[in-house]
């Protein structure tokens, strides 16, 4: 019965559903074969269909059950009726059995912003890089990130023909995350994930200082803290801006609900109140473990050059 369910559990629950039905757009889209490419600010900021139709799906399906919610996604599409074939109504029953933690259970539905990225790693998705995209639904109360969720569409897709595509992973603070296995790095390796299609100076001064074993350049913000949670890779620098609150929410939820920490390059925690600035101008560092390591090697250069 829903109305014994608090506001916070039956969004994720929702959420849940929203995500994988997000997921199936954005294999029909490369399935069909027109990706529907637009520039946006540049070259390496890119919008496709599936950014498009994702975002028309995620943002009517939540406001339709959740009409007080406010709803900030990545793109900018013009106001038109969005195709009934796009609407998920369902909830994921199993998110239902979970039990809401007590400080959220008064949450009103006025209280929550959702930051929505319908795509994130466009710019690898029109290039065929199929694993590093991931459709991130991140909720935020009183300007922190409580609860999110990440879907992987294209999860598997080189294990060959029997393999499931696609997963969902769900996390709420207080309660945990869940839809993978954790894993950490070997003790003592420093494996840095970073951009592939956003680097610049900065951004590889700050990488080098990290004194890498070995770095992994893969796009998407999401993907990369995936690669923190799975054991891939231990510390994710962008010492850049370009990043924005809709790539961190739902990533931050997952990391911080198994023990990590995420925050901007100089170590401030990332706010997601709605009259925030999307930009995270002072860029991005995320790790798992060892997060004390990984701040103290940012160089004052790197620092200085990266107002919050
Ligand atoms: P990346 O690690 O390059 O995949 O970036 C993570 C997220 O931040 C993606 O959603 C990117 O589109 C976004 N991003 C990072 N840098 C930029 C930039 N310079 N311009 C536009 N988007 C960016
Ligand atoms: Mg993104
Ligand atoms: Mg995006």
């Amino acid at each position: 019965m829903a109305s014994s369910h608090t506001v916070l559990m039956r969004l994720v629950a929702s959420a849940y559903s929203i995500a994988q039905k997000a997921g199936t757009i954005v294999r029909r889209v490369i399935a069909e074969g027109d990706l529907g490419i637009v520039e946006k600010t540049s070259a390496t900021d890119l919008q496709t269909k599936a950014d498009r139709l994702v975002q028309m799906s995620i943002c009517s399906s939540l406001a339709r059950k959740f009409p007080k919610l406010t709803i900030i996604g990545e793109e900018d599409l013009p106001p038109e009726e969005v195709d009934q074939e796009l609407i998920e109504d369902g909830q994921w029953e199993e998110i239902l059995k979970q039990p809401c933690p007590s400080q959220y259970s008064a949450i009103k539905e006025e209280d929550l912003v959702v930051w929505v990225d319908p795509l994130d790693g466009t710019k690898e998705y029109t290039e065929g890089l199929l694993d590093n995209v991931t459709v991130l639904i991140g909720i935020a109360y009183e300007g922190k990130a409580i609860a999110g969720i990440i879907n992987q569409p294209y999860y598997n897709y080189q294990a060959g023909p029997d393999a499931v595509l696609g997963r969902t992973i769900w996390g709420v603070l207080g309660l945990g995350a869940f839809g993978f296995q954790l894993k950490e790095v070997p003790a003592g390796k420093h494996i840095i994930t970073t951009t592939r299609s956003h680097s610049n100076k900065l951004v590889t001064d700050c990488v080098s200082a990290m004194n890498p074993d070995d770095v992994l350049r893969v796009g998407g913000a999401g993907n990369k803290i995936i690669q923190l949670i799975e054991g891939k890779a231990s510390a994710y620098v962008f010492a850049s801006p370009g990043c924005k609150k809709w790539d961190t929410c739902a990533p931050e939820v997952i990391l911080h609900a198994v023990g990590g920490k995420l925050t901007d390059i100089h170590g401030n925690a990332l706010q997601y109140n709605k009259e925030v600035k999307h930009m995270n101008s002072a860029g991005v560092l995320a790790t798992l473990r060892n997060y004390d390591y990984y701040a103290s090697r940012v160089p004052e250069s790197v620092k200085n050059a990266l107002v919050p």
